[in-house]
């Protein structure tokens, strides 16, 4: 690893860290005022948060992130669904049930015409976002992927109802070149986790012999990706690696540097448990397992120190978790899940072709029914990016208040769209129940707009959005 700083100072992050344990009640209560305000934190005070153990203040900071996530996010929760698409890899990270030299994995690069049946199956389930996911082979690298991603964007089926409207990619990092070609496929978000900021940790999870044993490389795959034109980019960390705390702050470093550089920090970030994987004793055994007291934790802090950054909360996490954690900051979630290789065609998850286990397996139809009848807005919308509120643009809309006037109604129209094309009847009645209550509670103008909309939806148009 080349020695040249980066955004990451180690010492520094452990300083604030260090600092912060001995905050007294004003500097607490400071930071606290400042969170209130929705304007993201410093990292001074996002550590006064991280190492704050008073319960009765946590209570009081889970209410100001409920607040923020029903200021700025209302009600909604977006839906996507990952999809596997090649899991060869010639990489050995050690928590990984798709490393290279997990003897015990079975491989598989999808074909285009296995992909084209897995795009039906979630098609016919109703998703209309997908995160296509890679491994990192030769073999299967740039050409495969546009191969792949133009597939997916042209399979719809026969009656013209199912497509996918936007494919986010999650894949090893790559030159800019690369990322204009990925931009040209019409990609939305492009994700690279760093698994950990950690520079020691990271090399003793990723072997220096293998691509991804360059930290460098893959700190900076984001910033290259800006470059190459991809404006919505995502990060994260791979929760259990590391100390949590050391993880949340890093993840701030990152957000402020691409913020400098860009004017536009990322559009969601992610903060995977790690999970059990197939062959991979690491994660039983790791001593930085995160106990749910603490990443409810860490969800509510990321809320309070990046407002208007998207959070994405995996099939990973169980339900009765997920659920808490919505109102907490969660933006987006996958439903109806299956992360083996083929398996949403296959309906089988066979636990050799799968990176990791997962913990809600429940349908989409399933999990959208219970956020109506929870009172959350199922969203299917993937208006921003196709009307090129994207990067900088998408944060201007964001902070002046286009979340309610463009993002709410979409909801519910694609929401409509959904219960009408795919829902069960039990769904289809509690989800026109919400619809209806929250067409109800917008003012007369909204009212009118929306309704416009949802009769052209019940008279058979599709892909309706603000
Ligand atoms: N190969 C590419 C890379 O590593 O960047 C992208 C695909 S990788 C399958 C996607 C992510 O899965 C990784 O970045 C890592 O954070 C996550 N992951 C790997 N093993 C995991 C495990 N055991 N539990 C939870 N998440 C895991
Ligand atoms: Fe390969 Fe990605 Fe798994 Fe690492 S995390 S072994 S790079 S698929």
């Amino acid at each position: 690893m080349s020695s040249e700083k980066t955004f990451i100072n180690v010492e520094h992050i452990e300083k604030l860290l260090a600092d912060a344990k001995n905050a007294g009640k004003s500097v607490i209560d400071d930071v606290i005022r400042e969170a209130r305000k929705a304007k993201g934190l410093t990292p001074e005070q996002a550590a006064v948060l991280l190492q704050l153990d008073d319960e009765d203040t946590w209570q009081e900071v889970f209410r100001i992130a409920r607040e923020i996530k029903l200021e700025i996010y209302g009600k909604r929760i977006v839906f996507f669904a990952p999809l596997y698409v090649s899991n060869y890899c010639v990489n050995r990270c050690e928590y990984c049930g798709f490393r290279g030299d997990n003897e015990a994995s079975v491989r598989h690069a999808l074909t285009m015409e296995e992909l084209r049946k897995e795009i039906l199956a979630l098609e016919n389930a109703g998703h209309k976002r997908v995160l296509m996911v890679y491994g990192q082979h030769p073999k299967y690298g740039l050409d495969y992927m546009v191969n792949t991603i133009r597939t997916a964007y042209e399979t719809k089926t026969p009656d013209g109802k199912g497509e996918i409207r936007r494919i986010n990619v999650n894949a090893a990092p790559m030159e800019v070149a690369d990322y204009k070609v990925l931009k040209q496929e019409g990609i939305g978000t492009y994700q690279v986790f760093q698994e950990t900021y950690h520079p020691g940790m990271y090399a003793k999870y990723h072997p220096a012999n293998t691509l991804k044993g360059d930290y460098r490389y893959r700190l900076y795959a984001l910033h290259r990706a800006q470059e190459g034109g991809l404006d919505d980019v995502a990060i994260g960390a791979l929760v259990g690696l590391y100390d949590w705390k050391f993880e949340a702050l890093a993840m701030l470093f990152h957000a402020l540097d691409m913020e400098k550089e860009f004017h536009v920090g990322p559009h969601t970030i992610s903060f995977p448990r790690l999970e059990p994987a197939y062959n991979t004793p690491l994660p039983e055994t790791t001593p930085y397992k995160v106990s749910d007291r603490d990443f409810k934790r860490l969800v509510t802090i990321l809320r309070l120190m990046v407002p208007y950054t998207g959070m994405i909360l995996t099939a990973r996490e169980k339900p009765e978790m997920r659920h808490e954690l919505f109102e907490l900051g969660i933006s987006q979630i996958d439903a109806g899940s299956c992360i083996a290789i083929g398996g949403y065609q296959e309906k089988a998850e066979r636990m050799e072709k799968q990176q990791f286990k997962i913990f809600d397996d429940r349908s989409l139809d399933a999990v959208t029914r219970e956020l109506a009848e929870m009172g959350y807005i199922p969203s299917f919308c993937t208006s921003c990016y196709r009307s090129h509120r994207t990067g900088e643009h998408f944060m201007e809309f964001a902070k002046e208040g286009g979340v309610k006037t463009f993002c709410q109604p979409n909801a519910l129209l694609t929401f409509q769209e959904f219960l009408i094309d795919y829902a069960s009847p039990e769904t289809r009645k509690v989800g026109e129940e919400l619809i209806r209550r929250e067409t109800e509670i917008l003012n007369i103008k909204e009212k009118e707009r929306v309704a416009k909309r949802m009769e052209e939806i019940k008279n058979g148009k599709r892909d309706v959005f603000f």
